[in-house]
C-alpha cells in the first residue's frame, strides 16, 4: 500500500464494540491484572506501556522502515535518552550547523557526560580526523538548522561504522516523507514530533525510531519507561490525527516553499538565500538520491552585513500574514531572526531570517513577504 492510504487511516480502525472509525484514547494509568496475578493484556502501568502510545509508535516504525520507537514527552527529551544511551565519556560527534538546543543540553545537563566535537561533514579531512578518534555516536542533522546544508549521510554512515560508531539522523525538517535516514545507512532518526508531524503548533513532543538489531532500542526503552519523560496519551492521539493529513500537508508546504525561494532569490535585498530546493544550493544534488524535495524551511539574509541585525529585524517586524515566533511546521507561516533566539553561542548570521512555510496561499505569503522587504 502507498504511504498516503496508510496515513490516512492512521489512529482508526480498531476492532472495537462500538464500531468507532476513530480509535479512542486510553487514558488509564493502570490496567487490572488478572485474578491468577498476571497481566494477560499485556498492559500494567501507563509509564511502561499504553495503547493509545503504542498504536502511534507502531506508525512511526512503519514510516521509517524501522524496528522499534519510542516516543516521549519534547524532542529534547527523546534526544538526551540518545545521548544517555552511549556510555559516558563517549565522543559524540555534532554538526557544525546543529539544532543549538543539542550542544547546550550536552554542556549544561549534569551527568550527560559525553565529549563533543564539532564537524563540518562537508570537509572530508575534518571528517576523517573526527572518525579517527572512534567515537560512539555520529549525530547529523540534515538539512541543517539553520543553514540547510546537506549532510550526504551514506557517506557519513559508512564511515561511522568502520569504527564501530552509530549514526542518529534528525529527521524532523524532512519528515519519513521526504528522507528516509535508515534506508540510507543510519541506526536511529531522532524526530520532533513538535513540528510537522503533529503539524498544527499544540503538540509538544518527540520520538525516536531504531533499526533491527541495533542494541540502542533496549537501552531507550528502559530510558523510557525508568526516566519516564513519555509522551502523554492526548499528545499520541493528536499525533495520530495529524499523521491522516501529512502527506497533503507537506506537498503544500514545500510547493509554497518552491514558489517562495524562487521569489526571494530574484529580490536585490536578500544577499542569500539557503534552500536546498533553488538549483545552484550545494544540497540541490542530493534531491532524487536523498530526498524527494527540498522541504519547507527557508533561511535569507538580508543585506551584504553579515554582522548587522537591523535590516533583518525590521522585515520580521513587518511581516502582516506571517507570524513572528520560533519553531516549524505548522499550519501558519512563521518567521524568526535565529541569532538573536539562539543566543550567545551562535554562529549563525545576524542578518539571517529562518521562514516556516506554512500552508497559506502562496500569493499571499509572497504579497506579505514583498511589502516587509520594500
Ligand atoms: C524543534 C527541534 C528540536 C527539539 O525538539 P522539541 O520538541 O522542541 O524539544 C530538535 N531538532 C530540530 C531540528 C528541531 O527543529
Amino acid at each position: 500500500m502507498h504511504v498516503d492510504s496508510l496515513l490516512a487511516h492512521a489512529g482508526c480502525g480498531a476492532d472495537t464494540e462500538t464500531g468507532d472509525l476513530v480509535n479512542p484514547i486510553h487514558i488509564s494509568t493502570t490496567f487490572e491484572r488478572d485474578s491468577d496475578g498476571s497481566y494477560g493484556k499485556d498492559y500494567m502501568y501507563s509509564r511502561l506501556g499504553n495503547p493509545t502510545r503504542h498504536e502511534l509508535e507502531q506508525i512511526l516504525t512503519n514510516l521509517e522502515g524501522g524496528d522499534s520507537c519510542f516516543t516521549f514527552a519534547s524532542g529534547m527529551a527523546a534526544a538526551c535518552a540518545i545521548l544517555q544511551s552511549v556510555e559516558a565519556g563517549s565522543t559524540v560527534l555534532l554538526p557544525h550547523d546543529v539544532f543549538h538546543g543539542i550542544p547546550k543540553a550536552i554542556l549544561n545537563t549534569p551527568g550527560l557526560s559525553v565529549d563533543t566535537r564539532f564537524v563540518d561533514y562537508r570537509d572530508h579531512r575534518d571528517l576523517d580526523d573526527a572518525i579517527a578518534r572512534k567515537p560512539r555516536l555520529v549525530w547529523v542533522e540534515t538539512p541543517s538548522n539553520p543553514m540547510l546544508r546537506v549532510t550526504d549521510v551514506r557517506m557519513v554512515a559508512e564511515k561511522a561504522h568502520s569504527v564501530g560508531a552509530r549514526v542518529v539522523v534528525d529527521g524532523t525538517w524532512t519528515t519519513p516523507l521526504i528522507q528516509r535516514p535508515l534506508e540510507l545507512g543510519a541506526d536511529v532518526v531522532f524526530h520532533s514530533i513538535t513540528k510537522y508531524l503533529s503539524g498544527h503548533a499544540d503538540v509538544l513532543g518527540g520520538a525516536v525510531i531504531c533499526r533491527a538489531g541495533s542494541e540502542l532500542g533496549q537501552r531507550l526503552e528502559q530510558i523510557q519507561q525508568l526516566g519516564g519523560s513519555v509522551l502523554d496519551p492526548f499528545s499520541c492521539w493528536l499525533t495520530m490525527r495529524s499523521l491522516r493529513t501529512l502527506p497533503v500537508r507537506l506537498k503544500r508546504h514545500c510547493d509554497n516553499a518552491d514558489a517562495i525561494a524562487g521569489v526571494l532569490v530574484k529580490h536585490p535585498r536578500v544577499s542569500v538565500v539557503h534552500f536546498p530546493g533553488l538549483p545552484d544550493h550545494s544540497g540541490n544534488s542530493f534531491i532524487g538520491s536523498q530526498m524527494s524535495r527540498g522541504g519547507a524551511m527557508i533561511s535569507f539574509q538580508v543585506g551584504e552585513l553579515e554582522s548587522d541585525p537591523a535590516p533583518a529585524m525590521k522585515v520580521a517586524a513587518a511581516t502582516r500574514l506571517i507570524r513572528r515566533a520560533t519553531s516549524l511546521g505548522s499550519t501558519e507561516s512563521l518567521i524568526e531572526h535565529r541569532a538573536s533566539m539562539e543566543g550567545s553561542v551562535t554562529m549563525t548570521p545576524q542578518n539571517l531570517l529562518r521562514l516556516s512555510v506554512g500552508l497559506e496561499d502562496p500569493e499571499d505569503l509572497i504579497a506579505d513577504l514583498l511589502q516587509a522587504l520594500s
